[in-house]
């Protein structure tokens, strides 16, 4: 069993990755393209560290799904531990920032939502969580002020500031660490803006963040 990690971008330090946390709706355009209401607290799911998946490297869609979603999203890396982090300290914990997809199969997930039922498998399944080399926090000046891209097959489907979220990052800390223990390597997708989309099977994908670099993927 491979032990999944994330990479520094400048030094190579491997980072092994635990949990996967989620944001969903937190930015207000995706929120109302999806017609759903705007969280008054974060929408919180999970995925498991075996749905990393890295640059380069190829999207696979269950054969249980016919829809298969982009979500691109900035991704805070966990630096160091911590339970109950108030706002405060919250960028303290933070290793660095990464760009990642949320890939989602939209057609089971509509289903669990129809149905009052989990998204464990619309967004947790293998493949589900591609995600770019990490750049440390001191390299960012402001990780609300960073520009999220996404390019399918070279057309842009995606680009929105991070400074739209409506969960800043420090906020998504101290609201997490209250009901996890945050440790080193896990990660946090913290949401996508307007623009989702289907990708299809033949597809390649790139996500970028600036002054985080970028992230390409396809899809078998
Ligand atoms: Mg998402």
């Amino acid at each position: 069993m491979p032990v999944r990690t994330v990479t520094d971008r400048y030094t190579g330090e491997l980072l092994p990755v635990g949990k996967i946390l989620c944001l969903g709706r937190n930015y207000i355009a995706h929120a109302r393209e999806m017609k759903a209401d705007l969280p008054s607290t974060p929408v919180v799911f999970l995925k498991p560290a075996t749905a990393l998946l890295h640059t380069g490297e190829t999207i696979v869609i269950p054969p249980l799904s016919h829809e298969l979603h982009y979500e691109a999203e900035m991704v805070v890396v966990m630096g160091n531990d911590g339970k109950d982090i108030p706002e405060a300290r919250a960028l303290s914990h933070v290793y660095g920032y990464a760009v990642g997809l949320d890939m989602t199969l939209r057609d089971l997930q509509s289903e669990a939502k129809k149905n009052g039922l989990p998204w464990s498998v619309a967004k947790g399944f293998d493949t589900s969580a591609p995600v770019s080399e990490v750049v440390t926090r001191d390299r960012i000046n402001d990780p609300h002020s960073l520009q999220l891209t996404l390019q399918v097959n070279g057309r842009t489907r995606q680009n929105a500031s991070t400074g739209d979220m409506i969960f800043r990052i420090e906020k998504v800390i101290a609201f997490l660490s209250q009901i996890f223990t945050l440790e080193r390597g896990d990660l946090i997708f913290t949401g996508t803006p307007e623009g989702v989309g289907e990708v299809k099977s033949g597809d390649t994908l790139v996500a970028e963040l600036t002054s985080v670099g970028t992230l390409s993927v396809s899809v078998r």
